[in-house]
């Protein structure tokens, strides 16, 4: 069994202090903002985060096909100007030319490399027999697996030799069992050195893949992104995931990972930082039934597989759970509170009167609700809380009224009425 491999004291990468900002004038959205990280050779390194927290563009800023807006990256103690040469990045999902075979694909790599034709030709069948492809050389992309797929899309960016190898959610798009049998074949090459490259740097929002694979995991929080956390992760591979052990470290991603997402409803200003998460009261009303039934208390890695929901999608739940009152997130379990289960245990009409006085207390639901109890006709248009929505959420505004409005009609307390263009208070 070979052990985690050692990092080595050299670095390879450094951001420093990384800020991205897109669009321009008025219109300035931060990506990430204040990134440092340091990548040494031997480590495999996870970037783990919510979507929108900045994963790709960290990583494009590291490949060198995308510029911080301030801050430097240095590769090699070097500042980084333009393409890093010793970064290559594997994609979700590799666009592969329809019109070459396996083999071509490869060598086209090779080629925009410079590397002369005979040479390419042996290098990619070397290639396509290491990573398990062999007997499908001839074959075209539409003839093969979406799994064989992004194999050829690993075989080809390995075909340059990177350094630097940087996997941008490589697995997400595959079905359950060829991604799990790509990792497997991913760590046996880099365990077993069968690759020259000297250092992993792999973006995921799936907090299992990252224990599974790193040796070091920076969690990412987003608005804007940021580092929350990094967590070195020692357990020796192969790593089983039915292990204690395993589910020891998962469990303190978990933690890690929604810890520093805990919003206090005061702080939660319309002219604060804060938004609503985006998710539905239904799906939180569904959350604390399920909570009930699991005594008031659950894992949130198990409840997350138990519900098979993504992180990205239980996440905003949690957080309009831990917004109203009804759950408590500590050290990656999941809590219900005694307001939670007067809920939980109410009848319909009940539940929606708990919940409208819970969302009344924040204040961009209190402040569209006032707004509209002081119109003579309780309807006012939805242009102007557009308008007052982006004056602090910018280009996410109109997402933000959406989520507002589905809050309001959730608990009765407004909803929209789509032919006149206007909001309205109702009874
Ligand atoms: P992740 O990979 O973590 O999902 P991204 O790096 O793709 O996040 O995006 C981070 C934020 O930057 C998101 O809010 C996204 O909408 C924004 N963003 C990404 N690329 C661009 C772009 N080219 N122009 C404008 N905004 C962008
Ligand atoms: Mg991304």
């Amino acid at each position: 069994m070979p052990p985690a491999t050692p990092a080595s004291s050299e670095r390879l990468l450094e951001v420093q202090n990384v800020n991205k900002a897109y669009g321009r004038g008025g219109k300035q959205m931060m990506a990430v903002q204040d990134v440092s990280l340091t990548i040494h050779a031997g480590e495999f390194v996870c970037l783990l985060g919510p979507s929108g927290c900045g994963k790709s563009t960290l990583l494009r800023i590291i490949a060198g096909i995308d510029s911080a807006t301030s801050g430097s990256v240095l590769y090699r103690g070097r500042p980084l100007v333009g393409v890093n040469p010793h970064a290559t990045i594997v994609f979700q999902t590799f666009a592969l030319y329809p019109w070459l075979t396996v083999l071509e694909n490869v060598e086209i790599a090779l080629k925009a490399r410079g590397v002369p034709a005979a040479a390419r030709h042996e290098r990619a069948l070397k290639l396509i027999d290491t990573i398990g492809l062999d007997g499908f050389e001839s074959a075209y992309p539409r003839e093969i697996s979406g799994g064989m797929r992004q194999k050829v899309g690993f075989a080809r960016a390995m075909a340059v030799e990177p350094e630097l190898l940087c996997l941008d959610e490589p697995f997400s798009a595959l079905d359950v069992l060829s991604a799990e049998g790509l990792r497997g074949e991913l760590m046996e090459l880099w365990h077993n050195r069968a690759i020259p490259t000297r250092a992993i740097l792999m973006v995921t929002h799936n907090i299992e893949e990252a224990v599974l694979m790193a040796d070091r995991i920076v969690v990412m929080g987003k608005d804007p992104g940021h580092i929350v956390a990094e967590l070195p992760i020692t357990l020796r591979h192969p790593r089983q995931r039915k292990e204690a052990a395993f589910q020891i470290r998962v469990d303190k991603v978990y933690a890690a990972v929604t810890g520093k997402r805990l919003i206090a409803p005061q702080a939660n200003g319309l002219h604060g930082k804060n938004k609503l998460p985006r998710a539905h009261l239904n799906a939180l009303a569904g959350l604390v039934e399920k909570l009930l039934a699991d005594d008031g208390h659950t894992d949130l890695a198990r409840l997350s597989s138990e519900l098979v929901l993504e992180l990205d999608d239980l996440l905003p739940i949690v957080e309009a759970g831990e917004l109203v009152g009804f759950v408590k997130v500590r050290e990656g379990d999941l809590l219900l509170t005694p307001l939670g289960r007067t809920y939980a245990e109410a009848n319909i009409l009940a539940r929606k009167e708990l919940i409208a006085g819970r969302i009344l207390r924040l204040p961009i639901i209190n402040w569209i609700y006032e707004t509209l109890q002081r119109d003579d006709k309780q309807r006012v248009v939805w242009d102007y809380f557009l308008d007052k929505f982006e004056e602090d959420f910018g280009d996410r505004a109109e997402k933000q009224l959406d989520v507002a409005i589905s809050w309001g009609r959730h608990a009765e307390l407004f909803a929209y009425d789509d032919n006149a263009g206007e909001l309205y208070l109702e009874n």
